[in-house]
């Protein structure tokens, strides 16, 4: 029987990239984050971030350890929520080479380009008004990002910037070519585990 205090225990890929940043933010919204680096790690999770970092690296690494095989596995078993009791897909965010990852294993049918939006010094932070995740701006910063060129029939568009998909969602895969993390901003982390895990 689930407690009052039972946590969603959310996993964070610890491979690379902004490990601590998104932890902090998922304990404000009263998750558990767990670090993941072996397929055991996934046992567990209710919910999975990919962070952001060097795609190419992180994805070699995740096939060196099995984490590939295991992740498209993790995303694509329902499993028991322990909150309502209900089996469902566990909901899945991507930021930045996250986002890159899902589409490379499949998981997300988009078209993506790398470091679209220039280079590290065009890395830039901006305020973003999504009215489907809040009535507040939204601060985030893009380093490097990757723009979404096309999505397929099955994904929604969450949002854009300059006409451009940045946030999208398929079932229970969200991804977003922003790091929400980096300035600490929990809306989105909020509106995607709060909502989609829990509902
Ligand atoms: N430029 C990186 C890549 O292509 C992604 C950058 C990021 O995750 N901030 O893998």
């Amino acid at each position: 029987m689930p407690t009052k205090n039972t946590k969603l225990r959310i996993g964070i890929l610890a491979i690379h990239g902004d490990v601590a940043e998104h932890a902090a933010i998922l304990r404000k919204l009263k998750f558990e984050p767990v670090e993941v680096r072996t397929a055991q790690d996934f046992e567990n999770l209710d919910g999975l971030i990919l962070p952001g970092g060097e795609s190419t690296t992180i994805g070699k690494l995740m096939e060196i350890y099995g984490l590939k095989n295991e992740l498209i596995r993790f995303a694509t078993t329902p499993r028991k929520n322990p909150i309502t009791g209900n089996y469902q897909l566990p909901t899945i965010f991507g930021t930045c080479a996250g986002l890159i990852l899902l589409a490379k294993f499949g998981l997300l049918d988009a078209k993506i380009e790398r470091n679209a939006y220039g280079r590290q010094l065009d890395s830039f932070e901006t305020q973003l008004k999504i009215p489907t995740v809040s009535s507040k701006e939204i601060s985030v910063a893009f380093i490097r990002a990757p723009k979404i060129l096309s999505v397929g029939k099955s994904v929604e568009v969450l949002a854009k910037f300059e006409g451009v998909p940045i946030f999208v969602r398929e079932k229970n895969i969200f991804a977003a070519s922003f790091h929400p993390e980096t300035l600490g901003e929990t809306k989105i982390h909020e509106f995607i585990f709060t909502r989609k895990i829990t509902a």
